[in-house]
């Protein structure tokens, strides 16, 4: 196993949405392509914005998409255990410590009024507010119950990051920030980098929202003795016109949302990475294999990346048609087939009593190469039950509007005697048998087959006509044929 160690690190403060699942696929890529280990912490010291059953969530998320943490809280486990940062508060203390006792960490003495006070005076002089400009000259005696600070030494720094490259900072942002909330929690900005470090991480892959503090945590990193992981701040997602950053509004959900609308893990993961990252060639559908084998920070795009939600139903379309029909099916139907479970993505007709496995998997090797989406299976019920007429499919068609409804009945009439007549059912034979039907009927293929199409299915789409009939047997077909000439 190799050294290089990544981590996801959400805060537990509502639903998994697409940016922060894709910093996640981004670490553990990394982590997967070098052989090394990728470890989920929970950042759960913002105990006001916390969220009930967000870190289940979370969790529940990354095991749909497959993206499993070596190293996690619970049942993942690890040596550097606990990965709840409210369970670390002795550790935090420790550094806290460490830090007052080096000079490096003071006892903020101020109260709320007083920090606004010298914020309005910084805004009425037009300087920046900087706290440490205000540092008290005998500090209290920290006893937790008092913000706690860090007393930074301002200058400048040119740090690297893997995705923006070289980046310069001066010495006017550096201040000094609260470690300790008088909470008894640590902050976000301290907590990260006691763990990161106390957890050997290597590469710090997160949202360039952090980029601008970056200055402030290198001089923390250097009064606590820690040596720089790698850092790679990843673009964020914006919105499908690119100009503003996804929002709900613009369809920013749930992962697990996804889920249940039938996407697969696979498609969503190709989706996420290619959320900022290409591999430089024409390549648009990757196997969760030939992501990790292609993958590298240098290739993260700096700008936003776009949110197409249409790429993603396309790219859902491409992982459906390269399953094997086997795990198709288990995918759509209900675990073991066991209907009262629910019938998966089938329609509920597709567990009539008189339907076989056989006939459903029949039906799925048709549909296969239409679905976009695992949910798309709802529209052939056509299979499993007699359908409802529909008028309008036959009254919207410019084609079939031409006919009469004797001359329809008619064609249909045709195909029931020249389909009856078939021996062998399949699709050769009614393939032969429909041709057979335009030259003795003289008619065009968009008239004759549309209407046996429709009459048949009831459906404004469906596969291939010759495919469609032998499935549904020879028959149903029948059938089928006799009540719409019964009904016209
Ligand atoms: N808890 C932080 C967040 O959810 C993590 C940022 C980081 O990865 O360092 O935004």
């Amino acid at each position: 196993m190799s050294d290089i160690r990544t981590r996801f690190a959400p805060s537990p403060t509502g639903y998994m949405h697409v940016g922060g699942i894709r910093t996640a696929l981004f670490a553990w890529l990394i982590a997967k392509k070098a052989g090394g280990t990728f470890v989920l912490r929970i950042e759960d010291t913002d105990k006001a914005r916390e969220v009930d059953g967000s870190a289940a969530h979370i969790i529940e998320c990354l095991t749909w998409l497959n993206i499993i943490p070596d190293e996690g809280p619970g049942a993942f486990g690890g040596e550097y255990a606990p990965y709840f940062q409210s369970e670390r508060l002795p550790s935090y203390k420790e550094w806290a410590q460490k830090l007052i006792d080096d000079g490096r960490a003071y006892a903020d003495p101020y109260s709320a009024d007083e920090l606004q006070a010298f914020r309005e005076l910084a805004q009425k002089e037009k300087r920046p507010f900087l706290f440490r400009h205000h540092r008290p000259e005998t500090p209290p005696v920290w006893d937790g119950t008092q913000a706690l600070r860090f007393k930074s030494e301002p200058k400048a720094y040119t740090w690297h990051d893997d995705v923006m490259g070289d980046l310069p900072s001066g010495p006017e942002v550096i201040d000094d920030f609260i470690i300790m909330k008088s909470d008894g929690y640590p902050t976000y900005n301290f907590a990260h980098i006691i763990d990161d470090s106390e957890m050997k991480i290597t590469h710090v892959i997160r949202g360039q929202e952090f980029l601008a503090s970056t200055p402030n945590f290198l001089n923390l990193y250097e009064a606590l003795g820690f040596t720089f992981p790698t850092f790679a701040s990843v673009p964020p997602i914006m919105n499908e016109q690119g100009n503003k950053k996804l929002s709900k509004r613009d369809g920013a959900k749930d992962i697990l949302a996804y889920r249940e609308e039938g996407y697969l893990p696979e498609a969503m993961r190709n989706f996420l990475a290619s959320l900022g990252w290409n591999d430089g060639t024409e390549q648009e559908v990757f196997s969760t294999e030939e992501l990790i084998g292609s993958f590298s920070l240098d290739r993260v795009q700096k700008s936003g990346a776009r949110f197409d939600e249409n790429r993603l139903l396309w790219l859902n379309g491409a992982h459906i048609r390269s399953l094997s029909l086997e795990s198709l099916y288990s995918y759509v139907s209900p675990v073991d087939d066991d209907v009262s479970r629910g019938t998966g993505f089938w329609p509920a007709s597709a567990y009539n009593e008189d339907i076989t496995v056989g006939y459903r998997t029949n039906v799925l090797a048709l549909a296969q190469d239409r679905l976009k989406l695992f949910d798309d299976l709802r529209q052939f019920g056509y299979f499993f039950a007699e359908p409802a007429r529909n008028e309008a499919l036959l009254t919207d068609n410019k084609q079939l509007r031409k006919l009469t409804s004797d001359e329809q009945n008619d064609l249909l009439a045709k195909a029931h005697t020249s389909l009856e007549s078939l021996e062998t059912w399949n699709t050769e034979s009614i393939q032969n048998s429909l041709n057979d039907l335009l030259t003795s009927t003289g008619q065009k293929p968009g008239i004759l087959f549309s209407l046996i199409r429709i009459v048949v299915t009831w459906a404004p789409f469906s596969p291939a006509l010759p495919e469609t009939l032998e499935i549904l047997g020879k028959e149903t077909v029948l059938r089928r044929l006799d009540i719409a000439t019964k009904a016209a």
